[in-house]
């Protein structure tokens, strides 16, 4: 599959456009191969697992375990848009029924019952000037 994202990731390979697309539209898809049906996350270009180069964006629910945390306590230079939000944790969610997939995002609500394995929904946020123009998506303990 050939796209060309409007918002390149400094570094990465941008095979992740139709990830954006889907979470600006409100909707949360990981790719999945066409070829052995492997959940692919972060994306390639190219099935790990057969070769193929084809993948389904399949629309999943938003939902997972905490796989693991961390606590940002301090402004780094390339997330100055969330100084505000300090200290604020991001949580890496392995994504229910997915091979498991591991999304990243901030965590939202109380923290209380945060811990390793602790069921997790995502909500999505339109993109938004601290996001650096990027839709996102904020995780919440359930
Ligand atoms: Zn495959």
């Amino acid at each position: 599959m050939n796209h060309n994202s409007p918002r390149p990731i400094a570094g990465g390979i941008a095979a992740d456009g139709l990830y954006w697309d889907a979470l600006e539209a409100g909707e949360f898809r990981l790719p999945r191969c066409a070829g052995c049906g492997r959940w692919t996350w972060p994306a390639h270009w190219r099935c790990g697992e057969c070769g193929s180069w084809d993948f389904d964006w399949t629309a999943l629910q938003p939902k997972g375990v905490v796989y693991s945390w961390t606590r940002t306590w301090y402004a780094f230079d390339r997330t100055r848009e969330r100084a505000g939000d300090v200290p604020y944790v991001v949580v890496l969610v392995e994504i229910d029924g997915a091979d498991g997939a591991r999304v990243m995002g901030v965590l939202a609500g109380d923290e209380a019952a945060l811990k390793i394995g602790a069921p997790v929904a995502g909500t999505i946020l339109a993109p938004s000037q601290k996001a650096k123009g990027y839709p996102s998506i904020v995780w919440s303990v359930q």
